[in-house]
């Protein structure tokens, strides 16, 4: 288990001047205040990921396996502290805090195993006396760059690929949510890995992640966040030429047919609006309801809205407070914003008495196409609800976004299921069910939802290059 002394000494690996306070969103409770780092701090941490490289990659695989074994049976074991020490700091119910323990650690098992696979990989050859072979080899060092929305998954899914990959890495994890990348970062030394291997740094994001990205050894670059910091990251990575990953926002669709099953397309519908508070990328912002169940549809999404319990992690409430002041004034834009253009409010609307952090699940209708909620990615504890009549009209406002994250579809008809699964521009489609992610499945978005893929076996590219070898013999 971890104790306190063990995370307070631990404030980052390359620790320097100024100062980080962490606190709880629900309460402004001053969870823990912390050392940061600079740009030597950065500097440092490439220094000793760049020297553990060589060591690391060559390390037999199954080596490099029963480390990541040991840090995920040390994850599981301390899961509840873990869980815990999130809700603290990033404010969600515990038991989805205890359920993105489970998430986290279930990347850390996969690539634990993936590192098993082989990873050379014969080609038919076109040159006679010939053979040919695909190496895959790891890039180099990997910096890693994770939100305060899921402080512990973020980091697991892209370091446990990297780390299986053979990558060393240096992970900065969001200013609100530092003691979770800490306490993973205290299991990881716990784990076996050699010095070096992994590495965090908490401090200012522009600083230390410049210096990242100028930096020519820092050959991978996986961001997850907004689309306007991926953007600048993606023109900064350009100099040194780096491989990226950037999971970024999203903005999904969520659209129920007539004949829908109404009871789950409800239930999904407020998993998929209300989970972590509205604070998902996945999270869905705008709801097409087809119009002959439009009526019945919003009478009971805006009941199960009113049910939903609101209230600090801890006593797990069904929504938590948002991180921060932004994103209430987000929602509150967003809501008067949809009221001003027209919309009905069906529920909530507005902050709560809770505190100045916790915003009301709030339930929209007759939202017109543009509203801002329409377009911008919301964030948080407000649904959209409009109705429509075609399928051709309802697949082309739902494809009008700038974000191609996820989509979510309500049907029991296979062929509209079909149609509205070639249509919807999104790299993921979730048919009649909310949860749809796991380590298995290739994760991430089209369009200016990003670039690249998180977990499966295609979470591992952009930690490794190819190498084309020909032999010839005659
Ligand atoms: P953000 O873009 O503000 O910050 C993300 C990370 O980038 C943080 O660690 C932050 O410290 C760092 N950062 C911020 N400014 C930087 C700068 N100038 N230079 C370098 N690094 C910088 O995003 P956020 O507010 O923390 O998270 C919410 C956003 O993340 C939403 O847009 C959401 O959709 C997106 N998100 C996407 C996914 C996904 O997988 N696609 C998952 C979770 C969150």
């Amino acid at each position: 288990m971890l104790t306190d002394r063990e995370l307070l000494a631990d404030r980052g690996d390359f620790a320097g001047d100024g100062g980080l306070a962490v606190r709880d969103p629900a309460t402004g409770r001053l969870v823990a205040k912390l050392t940061t780092s600079d740009a030597t701090g950065a500097r440092a941490a490439v220094d000793a990921a760049q020297r553990a490289f060589p060591g690391w990659a060559g390390m037999l695989p199954q080596d490099r396996a029963a480390i990541l074994h040991r840090w995920h049976g040390l994850i599981v074991a301390a899961g509840e502290d873990l869980a815990r020490i999130m809700v603290a700091e990033q404010g969600k119910p515990i038991s989805e805090a205890r359920g993105e323990i489970d998430y986290a650690a279930s990347f850390v098992q996969f690539y634990a195993e993936e590192a098993l696979r082989p990873n050379i990989e014969g080609v038919t050859s076109h040159l006679p006396d010939a053979e040919m072979e695909l190496w895959r080899e790891p890039v180099g060092v990997a910096a890693l760059i994770t939100p305060w929305n899921f402080p512990c998954a973020m980091i697991t899914r892209k370091a446990a690929a990297a780390l299986g990959a053979g990558c060393t890495v240096v992970i900065h994890p969001s200013a609100e949510t530092p003691l979770s990348a800490l306490a993973l970062s205290v299991l990881a030394r716990r784990a076996g890995f050699p010095e070096g291997v992994v590495n965090t740094v908490i401090g200012d994001a522009a600083t230390i992640v410049g210096e990242w990205t100028a930096d020519r050894r820092v050959r991978a670059l996986s961001f997850t966040g907004s689309t306007e910091v991926g953007r600048l990251l993606y023109r900064q990575s350009a100099e040194t030429v780096k491989r990226l990953v950037l999971e970024l926002g999203g903005h999904a669709p969520f659209i129920v047919f007539e004949h829908a099953d109404l009871d789950r397309a409800v239930a999904e519908g407020i998993k998929a609006k209300f989970a972590t508070s509205g604070q998902d990328c996945l999270g869905a912002n705008r709801f097409y309801i087809h119009r002959p169940v439009y009526d019945e549809f919003c009478r009971r999404f805006a009941e199960a809205t009113q049910r939903l319990t609101l209230g600090p992690g801890i006593e797990d409430p069904d929504i938590g407070p948002l991180i921060h002041g932004r994103q209430i004034d987000k929602q509150k834009a967003h809501v008067a914003d949809a009221l001003d253009k027209g919309a009905r409010l069906l529920a909530g609307g507005t902050v709560d008495a809770r505190g100045p952090l916790f915003f009301q699940p709030t339930v929209l209708a007759d939202v017109p196409d543009d509203a801002a909620i329409m377009r911008e990615e919301t964030f948080g504890p407000v649904a959209a609800l409009t109705p429509f009549d075609t399928e051709a009209q309802v697949y082309a406002r739902a494809n009008a976004s700038e974000y191609g994250l996820i989509a979510y579809v309500h049907s029991l008809d296979p062929r509209r299921i079909y149609r509205a699964t070639r249509a919807l521009q999104y790299g993921m489609i979730a048919v009649n069910r909310t949860r749809v992610t796991g380590a298995p499945i290739p994760f991430g978005g089209m369009k200016q939802s990003g670039i690249g893929r998180e977990g499966a076996r295609q979470g591992l590219e952009a930690f490794t290059e190819i190498k084309y070898v020909c032999r010839d013999w005659a």
